[in-house]
């Protein structure tokens, strides 16, 4: 699904980062791996992560490892750095979140963070992303991602970057400044049904399992 979502909206590279968890992005890269050696179309898929910090979430890009959850903001950032991933700060300005880095705090570890989420695509508190936007304008030096945050396939690229072809963490660091983001907030409620609708496939699915 996440394959055929991803064709159907020209999304070349997408980042797999599950909540704390890794081995779902390390499987969708081998197989869009093996697809591309089969000579079929996959999208390239970028290992990563989101952390739950003791300050809020936190994603590492190209990870080699997974990354334990609930340690500190700058533990769990000096671990994605150990590995050679991009430290990757989501939804900055989600004010309804408690945890979160706020402005400060962004500025003061701008050593340790690579990229700040101009734009997420969940639509929790749109102007968590005007908050953002004007975060990144004020503070030259933080190239700007974006985020579909989809928590299925459907939502995939509501938020992307129009970039040049890359190749590993250097690269992208390097010509991100120059890529576009775009982006747009979904509807809740279709991304809730869609959800559930996929829950649902899966149970039939493993009932047909267990059943043959
Ligand atoms: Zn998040």
């Amino acid at each position: 699904m996440l394959v055929e979502a991803c064709r159907e909206k020209g999304i070349d590279a997408v980042a797999v980062m599950d909540h704390d968890v890794i081995e779902g992005a390390f499987e969708f890269a081998r197989l869009s791996g093996e697809a591309v050696a089969r000579g079929e179309w996959a999208p390239r898929i970028l290992v990563g992560e989101e952390v739950r910090t003791t300050g809020g979430e936190i994603c590492g890009l190209f990870l080699r490892e997974w990354v334990p959850d609930h340690l500190s903001p700058v533990e769990t950032m000096d671990i994605i750095r150990s590995q050679g991933g991009l430290v990757y700060v989501p939804h900055p300005f989600d004010l309804l979140k408690l945890k979160r880095l706020k402005a400060s705090e962004l500025k003061a570890l701008a050593d340790r963070i690579d990229i700040i989420e101009a734009f997420n695509g969940k639509p929790r508190l749109p102007l968590a992303n005007v908050l953002a936007r004007r975060f990144l304008d004020r503070n030259a030096g933080f190239p700007a991602g974006a985020g579909s945050d989809s928590h299925e396939p459907t939502h995939l690229g509501a938020a992307y970057v129009e970039m040049e072809e890359f190749e590993g963490p250097e690269d992208l660091l390097e010509k991100l400044p120059r890529g576009t983001v775009h982006g747009k907030l979904y509807s809740p409620l279709a991304s809730a049904l869609v959800r559930v609708r996929i829950r649902r496939e899966k149970k039939a699915l493993e009932r047909a399992q267990v059943s043959s």
